[in-house]
């Protein structure tokens, strides 16, 4: 153990960023006590808590990396179990506007496992450190505090079993990890604080998924083909190899503003055909269905600002979705939340417990920058509510170029992959090499919207994005 900081820190939720949060929290705590809903023991598939887990998700490189040095040997890990890794760039097929982005060796490494299982993989990882317990099957339903209500004492929980009382579970910290449906700005109320601002982009996404065991193979040798929207096609998929393949895949249909993938097999398979490339709809139309077509519904992309906030109890933390639950299009929701877990590893250093403006502070950093990446690319879908300042609309523009010249230029894949993957800031793709690229690529072709031409060509106004 490191800095030793208190004995018991009770984590409400064991999704990933409670199963992450363990991890650092194992280093300075006497006794880590994951308390979940659902039962976790060898769970391998979907489960209640986590809806979402039955659709795609992708772990950027950036979450790789966070993951790979909390658990190492991880990647070999989940492959011994028939998770093929492959390279972000080389080995995925990405798709923009119906054209595929020139392919390359990012050296940035892609697990495509289901999210299921990569949560197994950690869990199994989290299950063996010896000072860290699992309390499965209850349910969290409020806190405990002083009775003055400022500093939190433990959690209120229950066992999900019938006769079963209510509980309180002692901590010297408690961090909420309930995700998107946290209940700390009830909490807060009932206490008498204010809840948190609550900043949301109204996106009306909608996944659909059905897993398939493909009679074609379309893959060859990658491991994805991935058609992602954009304001000309805003209809998407992601279409993976299943850990183990041997035909099987996860197919999920994604579309925006309240065009959603419909959830009979029928309707499922006319919005596959719809997409801006053929060879998705091409190996489903005859393959064998190994499940019905389930839908997961995601209305707005929502950041509640506990930073903002004035007065906040001592000794409670939230982290994860119940912060910042991102647009999932992007794939950032579980590297965010790998960033907090390092973020809390900082403050845990002092040996101290972490104050909670401080500590809110900066997990506001940690989301600042990808929320601005996708809540900025959404405000390019006409539909999308929201101000569109003059560098958003320059930002949308431009990344759009830069996506359209990566067709043909590998290294500005690379660059978008990496700025995607959170291993960039955004504002790498404004690197003079990468302009210069995107630049030299539109002066090859006709220009399609003179007035973005001449934005992008003004480089003060590139330099200020
Ligand atoms: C459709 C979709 C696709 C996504 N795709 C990606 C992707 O490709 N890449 C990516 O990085 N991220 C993706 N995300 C985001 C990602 O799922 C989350 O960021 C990630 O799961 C971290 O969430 P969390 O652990 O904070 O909360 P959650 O995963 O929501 O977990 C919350 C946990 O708390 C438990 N819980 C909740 N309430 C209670 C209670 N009252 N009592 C007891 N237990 C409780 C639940 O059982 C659950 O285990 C996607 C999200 C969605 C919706």
């Amino acid at each position: 153990m490191g800095n030793r900081v208190a004995d018991r820190v009770v984590l409400l939720g064991g999704s990933m960023c409670g199963l992450l949060a363990a991890r650092v929290l194992a280093d300075a705590f006497a006794e880590v006590v994951i308390v979940d809903r659902d039962d976790l023991t060898d769970v391998t598939g979907p489960r209640r808590g986590v809806p979402h887990g039955r659709h795609a998700h992708g772990l950027v490189a950036r979450g790789h990396q966070i993951l790979e040095g909390h658990f190492p040997g991880l990647t070999e890990q989940m492959r011994a179990a028939g998770v093929e890794p492959g390279d972000f760039n080389g080995d995925i097929r990405w798709y923009v506007n119906g054209r595929r982005l020139k392919p390359s060796r990012s050296g940035l490494v892609s697990v495509p496992a289901t999210r299921p299982v990569l949560e197994h993989h950690v869990r199994r990882r989290v299950r063996n450190i010896p000072n860290v317990v699992f309390m499965e099957g209850y349910d969290v339903a409020g806190l405990a505090t002083t009775p003055d209500g400022g500093t939190v004492t433990g959690a209120r929980i229950q066992r999900r079993a019938e006769g079963s009382r209510e509980e309180v579970l002692d901590a010297d910290l408690v961090i909420d990890a309930t995700g998107r449906g946290s209940r700390t700005p009830v909490w807060l109320a009932d206490l008498g604080y204010a809840r948190p601002e609550e900043e949301r982009v109204t996106i009306g996404l909608a996944y659909t998924t059905r897993h398939y065991r493909l009679r074609s193979d379309p893959f060859g040798d990658d491991l994805a083909i991935i058609p992602a929207p954009t304001p000309d096609h805003p209809r998407g998929a992601f279409f993976y190899k299943l850990p183990g393949y041997g035909g099987r895949i996860e197919l999920s249909l994604t579309g925006m503003l309240g065009d959603h993938p419909p959830a009979d097999p029928e309707g499922f398979e006319a919005f596959a055909r719809s997409l801006p490339v053929p060879e998705i709809y091409e190996a489903i139309r005859d393959a064998e269905p190994l499940d019905d077509p389930v839908t997961f519904r995601f209305p707005a992309s929502v950041w509640r600002h506990y930073e903002r906030l004035g007065r906040f109890p001592e000794r409670l933390l939230v982290m994860g979705d119940a912060v910042c639950s991102f647009n999932p299009l992007y794939a950032q929701g579980m590297t965010v939340t790998a960033l907090e877990s390092l973020t809390l590893r900082r403050h845990l250093a002092s040996g101290r417990l972490p104050r909670p403006a401080a500590f809110f502070r900066d997990v506001a950093a940690n989301v600042r920058g990808p929320w601005e990446f996708s809540a900025g690319a959404d405000l390019g879908y006409p539909g999308v509510e929201g101000r569109r300042t003059p560098r958003t609309r320059l930002a949308n523009a431009y990344v759009a170029r830069l996506q359209s010249a990566a067709v043909h230029d590998a290294r500005l894949g690379d660059a978008f992959i990496r700025a995607a993957g959170l291993i960039d800031p955004p504002q790498a793709l404004l690197r003079p090499a990468n302009v210069a690229r995107v630049l030299r690529h539109m002066w090859r072709r006709p220009a399609e919207d003179d007035a973005v031409t001449r934005a992008v060509r003004q480089s003060d106004a590139v330099a200020d994005v």
